[in-house]
């Protein structure tokens, strides 16, 4: 089977936050988001990066196959958004299944059903980030429209493929009660979830922002109470929320 090449900012080994177990990271270059908050704006730029073929990215992911399968880990892709390159990603999926490794896809659902549909058939878990739940809120925070993620969302819940929602906590942009309500709405209707992460706002991509040459807007933005994120877990749990 011939190869498909794509591009990807950058390859992770040992990572321990993109799903379960040990994980053998692959950025994609690319992504149509702006989000507020992004930690790798470096990986927005379609045509940045470096060119690799499935193939390759796979074979070497098989090298760390002893300790992904001893931890309950596999591959995750990730990015920038791996369902701009839907034909890229999917390959890589087949052929780490082909080796008998699993892939979690870590994606802002913001893709054409059509392309990406058999991307979220095939993935083994996928990690959705929901940014926002209403349309203004949603545009603000990213740029982009909602309708595609809500049709991703509800596409992978008819089809209950295993699911963690991630949600990251801004003050002042995503921590109002009228929003976090509304979450609490949407993950409690759905019975595929096995995990929300709820994820304190951080700066630590400000430096890539700035070298970038990217205005960033959030320079003044505490991050999150500890309390208050203790709070709001504890509130999702008490409402049966998987976290
Ligand atoms: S979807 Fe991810 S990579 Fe894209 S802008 Fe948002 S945070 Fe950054």
């Amino acid at each position: 089977m011939a190869e498909i090449t794509g591009r990807i900012h950058s390859i992770e080994t040992g990572g321990m936050v993109d799903g379960p177990g040990l994980r053998f990271v692959v950025f994609l270059q690319g992504c149509p988001l702006r989000c507020l908050y992004c930690h790798n704006p470096d990986t927005w730029n379609r045509s940045g990066g470096r060119e690799m073929a499935s193939g390759e990215i796979v074979a070497e992911a098989a090298k760390y196959r002893t300790w992904m399968e001893a931890s309950g880990g596999g591959i995750t892709l990730t990015g920038g958004e791996p369902l701009y390159q839907p034909g890229f990603t999917l390959d890589i999926i087949r052929r780490a299944h082909g080796a008998g490794l699993t892939v979690a896809l870590d994606t802002s659902g913001f893709a054409p059903l059509g392309k990406a549909k058999e991307c979220l058939d095939e993935a083994d878990l996928i990690l959705l980030d929901i940014k926002a739940t209403s349309p203004l809120l949603h545009k603000k925070v990213t740029g982009v429209d909602q309708g595609l993620v809500w049709e991703t969302l509800d596409y992978l819940e008819s089809i209950g493929k295993p699911l963690w929602i991630r949600h990251v906590v801004v003050p002042g942009l995503t921590d109002g009660e009228e929003h976090l309500s509304s979450l609490l709405k949407v993950v409690k209707s759905l019975s595929c979830l096995e995990k929300l992460e709820l994820l304190p706002f951080h700066k630590m991509g400000e430096d890539k922002w700035r070298e970038e040459g990217i205005p960033y807007s959030l320079t003044d933005t505490p991050v999150p109470a500890e309390s208050f994120m203790s709070e709001l877990r504890e509130r999702f749990s008490r409402e049966g929320i998987p976290l």
